[in-house]
């Protein structure tokens, strides 16, 4: 009754080889500190693809000290904004160029569907450097009239050295929002990326140095939370800190940069976004946006649409035609042609998501599809489906992160819009409908960073993303993550002849 594409039980080999595994600080790839290592692991399998340098409060004290000088007294802040704007243009150009390697990287690492990395990730990544390529030399400030005879003039500078957490569920994307803005800006950085996916940071990081951004201006430190982050988030010499990842881990990382300099954060976190589908969708088209809304990235988005409203008149039909895609998802290698889903990423991840599943059925939700584990090897799961899903319920609740979908029925709009916002979360919103009126209405009253209208999922590097509530503070990409990386100061002059 629930099955799906089998999991592949030979995995094919990464057309790639791992280069870089070291720490990257001043330039140089270097051991860290301790000569400790860890293993980062192919989702696929569970096994090992490389020992990675593990990176603890030593070498990030080194990292932040490099990017301390790269700021104070190297040639980053100091270039025009021209010349910054050349290097990541050459940067994106690098990317393009290598574009299959480091999409197979990420793939390996990750376990995403190769042909998504390749045809979709990789590209945006590119994408988003020429963005804040295009930013670099159009950074300026302002000249104020003031009331007294004074000259007055607002300058935007580099705010300094950022420090950067990034997650694992799009590890080059993350990279791309947070490095983008913070190097168009003048910024120097030190990053620590996911200890679950640190190959791609180090590969592309050595890419940049290769299109011209000098020693020091990105560090790179994989390693675990608790340790390299922390120290990284509580460090004094970091002036700004950005973080992606969980609502409990961003408190976590709020507090300690509040408790050591007060340096200003960032934070992009969870999220539980209703997908909403109204009476007159047309319901193959709102059953399949929908499906892509939860399930794109195995499920592992922070805006996955992940409680899915269904008007009562279209209820039943909506819970058939879903089961059917579910049923039909292609799940199986990542690297294999036509695969839509591969494994989640790690033990815990998968573990944590077949407790959910279980605490659905225990809480009386009905079991549409799925429910399970894929094959015996990886961490594959069956895309699953939930109905008659009640707002109380854990699944309901929580961020399950993974292919989960539950779909829960409303009978009129205020209703929807009450229960919609019902959650400590505000990242994202999906509407289905062809009626403009109730599109107007959903897009004002629901408290969400982004209302996706008929559409799910769509990241230009131009339009703002962040949450409201629990889900976050601030905006990346666009405008808006500039003035993450800038300091604002006002000069003021007296006019001898006003
Ligand atoms: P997830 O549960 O999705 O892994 P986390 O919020 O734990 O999300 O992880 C996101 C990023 O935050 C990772 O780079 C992780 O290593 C880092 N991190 C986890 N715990 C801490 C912490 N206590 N301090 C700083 N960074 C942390």
């Amino acid at each position: 009754r629930f099955s799906t594409a089998v999991a592949v039980e030979e995995p094919i080999t990464p057309p790639v080889q791992v280069q870089y595994t070291q720490l990257l600080i001043n330039g140089q790839f270097v051991d860290a500190a301790s000569g400790r290592t860890f293993p980062t692991l192919d989702p696929r399998t569970g096994e090992v693809i490389a020992h990675v340098a593990e990176g603890d409060v030593e070498d990030v004290n080194r990292a932040v000290a490099a990017a301390r000088k790269a700021f104070d007294q190297g040639p980053w802040p100091r270039m025009t904004g021209y010349e910054r704007s050349r290097i990541l243009l050459r940067f994106a150009d690098l990317i393009e160029k290598h574009n299959d390697e480091i999409a197979a990287l990420e793939t390996w690492d990750n376990g995403k569907p190769y042909e998504q990395a390749a045809n979709v990730e990789i590209p945006m990544f590119a994408r988003l450097m020429r963005y804040y390529a295009g930013w670099a030399d159009k950074i300026h400030g302002l000249v104020v009239p003031a009331d007294g005879p004074h000259h007055v003039q607002v300058l935007h500078e580099p705010i300094g050295v950022a420090g950067q957490i990034i997650p694992w569920n799009f590890p080059l994307l993350m990279y791309a929002w947070k490095v983008g803005p913070a190097l168009a800006c003048g910024n120097t950085i030190v990053l620590k990326a996911a200890e679950q996916t640190p190959l791609s940071a180090l590969y592309v990081s050595k890419l940049l140095h290769e299109a011209g951004l000098p020693e020091g201006a990105i560090n790179v430190i994989p390693g675990f939370g608790p340790t390299a982050g922390a120290a990284l988030a509580s460090h004094m010499e970091v002036d700004k800190l950005a973080f992606t990842g969980s609502t409990d881990t961003g408190k976590i990382v709020l507090e300690l940069a509040a408790r050591s300099n007060l340096k200003p954060v960032t934070l992009e976190l969870g999220g539980k976004s209703p997908m909403i589908i109204m009476d007159d969708a047309d319901v193959d088209h709102a059953v399949e946006l929908a499906h892509f809304a939860l399930f794109f990235n195995q499920g592992q988005c922070c805006c996955a649409g992940s409680r899915t409203f269904v008007h009562e008149k279209v209820y039943d039909e909506f819970v058939e035609k879903a089961k059917a895609r579910a049923l039909k998802r292609v799940v199986g290698d990542p690297f294999r042609k036509g695969v839509e889903q591969g494994p989640q990423i790690d033990e815990d991840q998968f573990n944590k998501i077949l407790r959910y599943i279980k605490s659905g059925i225990d809480s009386g939700a009905t079991l549409q599809a799925g429910g399970d584990r894929l094959g015996s090897k990886g961490y594959f799961i069956q895309p699953t489906i939930f109905s008659d899903v009640k707002d109380g319920m854990q699944i309901a609740q929580e961020e399950i992160f993974g292919p989960v979908q539950s779909i829960l029925k409303f009978s009129d709009l205020n209703e929807v819009i009450r229960r919609a916002n019902t959650t400590r979360y505000g990242l994202a919103a999906g509407v289905f409908t062809n009626n403009l009126d109730t599109a107007n209405t959903l897009t004002r009253a629901l408290r969400a960073g982004t209302v996706w209208i008929n559409c799910f999922d769509v990241f230009d590097a131009a339009i703002p993303f962040g949450g409201y509530k629990m889900s976050g503070q601030g905006r990346e990409k666009g405008i808006d993550s500039l003035k993450n990386y800038l300091q604002v100061k006002a000069v003021v002059t007296p006019l001898k002849n006003p």
